[in-house]
């Protein structure tokens, strides 16, 4: 496995892979979890040759957000994609992502301003940037991302198409611990009675599915049926609850197949989000 930290140098090894074969690409920011390894095994199923990212991305963060405490794991990451068999692991300093004076940014109107957009403005300005400038890198085959994060992969794909990036964005299913907390580098913020409280994202989604599979098909009482879980954690703080179009995150007053049931909550000082698809 290489290590490499220049977009020049990343460039050339990409390059150098593609004659072997087809390139998958599993972008993340680190601190490496079975959730992130899945999209990794997914891409080394599919593609003759797996590089990764690991890149903190500062403009993806707001400030008052937890850029500088996020979790940072370097080596055991590295230790983790190597025995995936990952071949390329791209680690760039921010500067070299974003020189001095770097004023260029990738927005997705509408879509980027909506779900997690909105709690978080500039968000995925800075999430589609990133990824744009991975592409331009990498320029790879396939691109591998997870369902976990519902409303990036409407941006992405989004951007994707307006781009005409020639390459294929696949989605994987979100992973999750037993008792169903989906798997987030930030569940280690979490206190044990936090981590108990956090359960609630999974079941107010479980409570909602089985509603809608009992036949309720409006949202506003499926989203009762969601929020009078929630309200068994008063403490854990709803930053939004919606059922949405999953292409266009555009709320729906009818929930159809397909449809997306996102959540975000703030559990003591951490920001979790977790979704279902209906
Ligand atoms: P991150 O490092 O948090 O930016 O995540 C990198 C990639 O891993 C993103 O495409 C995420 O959607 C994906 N990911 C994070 N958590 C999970 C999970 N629990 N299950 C599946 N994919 C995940």
């Amino acid at each position: 496995m290489q290590v490499l930290s220049t977009v020049r140098e990343m460039r050339a090894a990409c390059r150098a892979a593609r004659q072997q074969g087809s390139l998958g690409l599993v972008p993340t920011m680190g601190a490496l979890h079975a959730g992130h390894i899945s999209l990794v095994r997914a891409a080394r199923a599919q593609c003759d040759g797996v590089a990764a990212s690991i890149f903190v991305n500062p403009t993806q963060f707001g400030p008052n957000e937890d850029f500088a405490r996020y979790p940072r794991t370097f080596e055991q990451d590295c230790a983790l994609l190597d025995a995936e068999g990952v071949m390329l692991v791209f680690a760039p300093p921010p500067e070299e992502m974003y020189p001095p004076g770097a004023t260029t940014f990738v927005e997705v109107e509408g879509i980027g301003d909506r779900l997690d957009g909105a709690s978080r403005p500039g968000h995925f300005r800075g999430v589609a940037t990133i990824v744009a400038k991975l592409f331009h890198t990498v320029a790879p085959d396939k691109a591998f991302f997870g369902q976990k994060d519902a409303a990036q992969v409407a941006v992405l794909r989004r951007m994707v198409r307006d781009f005409n990036f020639d390459l294929e964005l696949i989605v994987c299913p979100i992973v999750r611990e037993p008792d169903g907390l989906a798997l987030s580098s930030r569940n280690r913020y979490l206190s044990e009675r936090e981590r108990a409280q956090a359960l609630v994202l999974s079941r107010a989604l479980n409570a909602i599915c089985a509603t809608y599979h009992a036949g309720q098909k409006q949202v506003a009482p499926l989203l009762d049926a969601g929020r009078s879980i929630m309200a068994i954690e008063p403490e854990v703080r709803i930053d939004y609850l919606e059922i949405v179009d999953p292409g266009t995150l555009l709320p729906l007053t009818e929930a159809t197949p397909g449809a997306l049931v996102a959540i975000a909550a703030q559990v003591g000082s951490t920001r979790l989000i977790d979704n279902a698809i209906l």
